[in-house]
């Protein structure tokens, strides 16, 4: 989003007549910024065969699949379902790393006969795909590296104490699995959490790979999951993805050269693609003058973006209508943004904006990553729209809610039809 003569646009696209056309609450997402962010991880990772996996659960609308399809990046699930929904975006089955934590064998099962390329997260769960699959699957293993850089707990996996992956502390038992069934192992995987800062913290994992895959003589693939910090706010310290490119590149091919073929080197990432592309657009509906603060409640809320009560994620905020002018005094005031559900739902506390009026539209900046995904419809609250705005054009890729939407489903007993109240 940038302001160009007073008005913030995207792709030249004045953003309140964005919202004019489409209504508010708005989830907008910038196509250009998804492209920008894949380009920068191919060239930081020019020099190794790297195949990017999109982490779909970060952001799972078909049209934001197919355009990660159609800059040639494959895709990460988390479930069946969300291969499903890859696959109507056009991926092969193939193309498509299934990640699951904990789920049920029916659901591997499922996964296993679409022929999506599986990822194996515990000791009970190789040995079912042993006894059940033999040497017919070739399967990936998650491990869990004990490794801990510090971060949010909520969004860090790697940890000792973590549920995902099988830790590497089990290592000859993941091996007397694979060789008592003659597993074929095409890759190893890792997937450290959200919160990694720097390169060095990558490297310490991958090693930990590069050394296991002597047990595996037979892989295609290492994966080295995500955890790409992206910035939230100015000053945030965010993961330098060109330093890491450089150092895990020349780590991967000493690997190589090491293990005797050259492998292929994957990432899946979700917020690092998504999260700066997407902004949640919303009217100001009250200012409210409290003695001690002034609060500006606004047409959404934990329902649409939770990310701010369930891990005290800040979010910049830009006022739209009023936006500040670089190189101008703006007349700022200090506000506690909140939302309309009837429950605390704080977007913002003591953020200074330039004064918001009632009617306002605001936006919550960095909101294409576990925004829309994590929606609800709590208070009986119509999900936001989506837009994707693509070469200048912004199009809907969500239909906004209906009623019908929120009865769907339920089933409204007869038995209860008869007139009389029971007195109590
Ligand atoms: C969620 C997830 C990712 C993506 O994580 P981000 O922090 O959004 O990049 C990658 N791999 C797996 C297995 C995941 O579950």
């Amino acid at each position: 989003m940038q302001l160009n003569n007073r008005t913030y646009q995207i792709q030249g696209v004045d953003v309140l007549e964005i919202a004019d056309q489409f209504g508010l609450p708005l989830y907008v997402y910038d196509a250009d910024k998804i492209i920008e962010k894949i380009g920068l991880l191919r060239s930081s990772f020019a020099g190794v065969n790297l195949k990017i996996k999109y982490a779909a659960k970060a952001l799972t609308n078909i049209s934001i699949l197919k355009l990660m399809r159609q800059q040639g990046v494959e895709m990460d699930s988390v479930s069946v379902n969300e291969a499903r929904m890859g696959m109507m975006a056009g991926f092969e089955p193939g193309q498509i790393m299934f990640t699951p934590s904990g789920v049920s064998f029916e659901e591997i099962r499922e996964a296993v006969s679409l022929g999506l390329q599986l990822n194996v997260d515990s000791l009970p769960l190789l040995e079912w795909v042993g006894q059940t699959y033999g040497t017919q699957v070739p399967i990936s293993i998650r491990i869990n590296p004990h490794i801990s850089e510090g971060g949010n707990i909520k969004i860090s996996t790697g940890h000792a104490d973590s549920k995902f992956g099988i830790s590497i502390l089990q290592r000859d038992q993941i091996r007397a699995v694979v060789e008592q069934y003659q597993i074929p192992v095409a890759g190893l995987h890792i997937h450290t959490g959200s919160d990694f800062k720097n390169a060095g913290a990558f490297l310490k994992g991958a090693e930990v790979l590069f050394d296991l895959a002597s047990d595996y003589p037979n892989l295609s693939f290492i994966d080295f999951g995500s955890g790409f910090k992206v910035a939230y706010k100015e000053g945030d310290h965010i993961t330098d993805v060109e330093e890491l490119g450089h150092q895990v590149s020349a780590a991967f091919q000493n690997f190589c050269k090491n293990y005797g073929r050259d492998l292929e080197l994957w990432f899946e990432p979700g917020k690092f693609l998504v999260s700066e592309s997407g902004h949640l657009l919303v009217k100001t509906n009250i200012v409210k003058e409290n003695p001690t603060r002034t609060f500006v409640a606004v047409d959404s809320g934990l329902n649409h973006l939770i990310r701010p009560m369930m891990y005290d994620a800040y979010h910049d905020i830009k006022n739209i209508s009023n936006p500040s002018i670089p190189g101008e005094d703006t007349a700022e005031k200090t506000y506690n943004v909140v939302g309309y559900i009837c429950e605390t739902d704080t977007f913002a506390t003591d953020r200074a904006l330039p004064e918001v009026k009632p009617g306002d539209v605001l936006s919550f900046e960095n909101a294409g990553a576990y925004g829309f995904s994590m929606a609800s419809n709590y208070n009986a609250r119509f999900r936001p729209a989506e837009v994707l705005v693509y070469e200048g054009t912004p199009y809907l890729i969500r239909q906004r809610e209906t009623f019908e939407d929120l009865v769907r489903g339920q089933v409204d007993l007869s038995i209860f039809n008869q007139q009389e109240i029971l007195n109590a």
